[in-house]
């Protein structure tokens, strides 16, 4: 069993905090397990708990338009991750304990995975990730690095899902992890958006 199983193995079983307490199913996470891009997001809503994926709801179906459009997909560019691997009862916020407790395991996934690029997905994923005190609305759109990665902060699509004039500054977003992408994997990369 390779390193990725045996974290996958791990998660899977893990009961480290409360939330272990109220979900049917962990979420791992998917997609290609040498992805060049990772997608973060908070934690898994109810069909996501249901289900054991990542982003198959509404907010799910979303992301995968906006990949899609910018020609990338679970299968051969994006691994698909959460901040917290269970589900918040009532999808409540993670508290800053939970988060605590279940981030070494996406350290751990970034890792193995090795991406060039990491999008969080919303707030909690950049507070997460990158600075609890850090603002969504201030710092989206805008390339950072965390420990020597290039990191594109956006909104979560569920905001897109409550906030039509979202839209227009995430599809940005966006447009600049293709250009990136372009610049360090692929030049040739098709999308049809830009
Ligand atoms: S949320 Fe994370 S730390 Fe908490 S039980 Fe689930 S996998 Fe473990």
């Amino acid at each position: 069993m390779d390193d990725f199983e045996q974290l996958k193995l791990e998660v899977n079983q893990c009961t480290k905090c409360v939330l272990s307490k109220t979900r049917t199913n962990v979420v791992f996470g998917e997609g290609f397990s040498n992805a060049e891009i990772m997608c973060i997001g908070e934690g898994p809503g109810y069909y996501e708990d249901q289900r054991g994926r990542p982003f198959v709801g509404k907010s799910g179906q979303l992301l995968d338009k906006i990949l899609d459009v910018c020609g990338f997909n679970r299968k051969d560019h994006v691994f698909i991750g959460n901040i917290v691997k269970c589900r918040p009862p009532n999808n409540r916020d993670p508290l800053p304990e939970e988060r605590e407790t279940c981030i070494p395991y996406i350290y751990k996934q970034i890792e193995l995975i090795n991406p060039k690029i990491i999008i969080l997905l919303g707030a909690t994923a950049l507070k997460g990730l990158i600075d609890p005190d850090a603002k969504i609305t201030k710092v989206r759109g805008e390339w950072m690095t965390w420990n020597n990665r290039l990191v594109m902060p956006t909104f979560h699509p569920s905001a897109l899902l409550r906030n039509e004039k979202l839209k227009r500054p995430v599809w940005e977003d966006f447009k600049k992890v293709v250009v990136k992408y372009r610049e360090m994997v692929n030049e040739n990369h098709h999308s049809e958006y830009c």
